[in-house]
């Protein structure tokens, strides 16, 4: 069977990494969250107390402590920096309103979009961002970009921050929300955007298992063509 690349890109809570890890599991294949990448170079960027012009250092900080995944004895991905567990530290509220900065770094881009594309070099992978149907992986054999409105995709993180014992400014998030993707679609390199052979999917009102299912028939096409 033929083993494809699936590409999902979208905006800032659009439910991509939660689609792309059921979609993952049930087709057997490798889940890549390009964004804790992103969120890993920054939380080593804060730590270090490094800034836009300290390009070289934020570099050398990411060959000295390689980003990694492995999974948990529950079956749940875990990020490491180095030997340092930064699953849940590279989802806080400092780290967030950081990442674009870090992102916009092309020097950064191209070390993370090299290691993206040899992840991805058997295929068997679905990887989840803002430029993988742009950038790395232009000739992946499904492209989906998500989106949803701000109202939502605000609302959808205000209740999984809940389910976490977490409670938040509804109104914050969906400042956050949209100051972030304003940064990520209006950088110079791999600016947040659909490519031009993506399936654009407006998944407002639509529940999880919706999404699922509509990129999984996809998915099955293109599989069962080969
Ligand atoms: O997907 P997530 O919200 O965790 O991504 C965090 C940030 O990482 C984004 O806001 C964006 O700045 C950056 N990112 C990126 N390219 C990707 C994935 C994420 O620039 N492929």
């Amino acid at each position: 069977m033929k083993q494809i690349r699936i590409a999902i890109d979208g905006p800032a809570s659009s439910g991509k990494s939660t689609v792309a890890k059921i979609i993952a599991n049930n087709l057997g294949y490798t889940y890549l969250d390009t964004g804790a990448m992103y969120r890993s170079a920054t939380y080593l960027a804060l730590k270090n107390h490094l800034t836009e012009k300290d390009t070289p250092s934020i570099l050398s900080q990411l060959d000295k402590n390689p980003i990694s995944f492995q999974r948990s004895t529950t079956g749940l991905q875990k990020v490491f920096v180095g030997e340092t567990d930064v699953t849940d530290i590279i989802r806080d509220n400092d780290v967030t309103n950081n990442v674009s900065w870090v992102a916009a770094i092309s020097e950064v881009r191209e070390k993370l979009v090299e290691q993206q594309r040899l992840i991805a070099k058997d295929g068997a992978i679905i990887m989840d961002g803002r430029d993988i149907g742009t950038v790395v992986l232009p000739d992946a054999e499904l492209k989906i970009f998500l989106v949803a409105s701000v109202d939502e995709r605000a609302e959808r993180r205000y209740k999984e921050n809940l389910e976490k014992g977490i409670t938040t400014d509804l109104e914050s998030l969906k400042k956050e929300i949209a100051e972030r993707d304003y940064k990520d679609s209006h950088r110079k390199v791999s600016p947040l955007k659909a490519a031009n052979d993506a399936i654009v999917f407006d998944t407002t009102g639509i529940s999880i298992e919706g999404v699922v299912e509509f990129i999984s028939e996809k998915a099955k096409k293109i599989i069962d063509m080969h």
